[in-house]
């Protein structure tokens, strides 16, 4: 009669061990993380200095817009209803029509070092 006593604790121990050992089988694995399919796009700065000095010092006007130095941004100009017929000129930058231009061409000029 002795043997089961001594048998049933074991049975026990097993009964609560394979129990473990499923509790502990089913390991979850890792998840996967999730792939981020975001390209990653570089940050252009919202306002690029302009590194050249754009600048006709011949007409007072930048260089890029000088309709006098670059006759092909003309039809640029008369396409945006910003043309001074009456002295072949953007209206933006006839100082004859709008002398107040003048000064303000005159503030966006850089600096000369003479
Ligand atoms: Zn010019
Ligand atoms: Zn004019």
């Amino acid at each position: 009669m002795q043997v089961r006593l001594t048998v049933l604790p074991v049975a026990f121990a097993l009964v609560l061990g394979s129990a473990l050992f499923a509790a502990c089988g089913g390991a979850e694995k890792p998840a996967p993380a999730p792939a981020s399919a975001t390209p990653a796009a570089p940050k252009a700065p919202l306002v690029q200095k302009a590194e050249v000095a754009d600048w006709c010092p011949e007409h007072g006007v930048p260089e890029s817009i000088c309709t006098r130095c670059n006759t092909s941004l003309v039809p640029t100009f008369q396409a945006k209803h910003d043309w001074c017929k009456e002295h072949s000129l953007p209206e933006s930058q006839c100082f004859a029509c709008h002398p107040e231009l003048e000064a303000k061409f005159k503030s966006m000029a850089p600096k000369s070092s003479g």
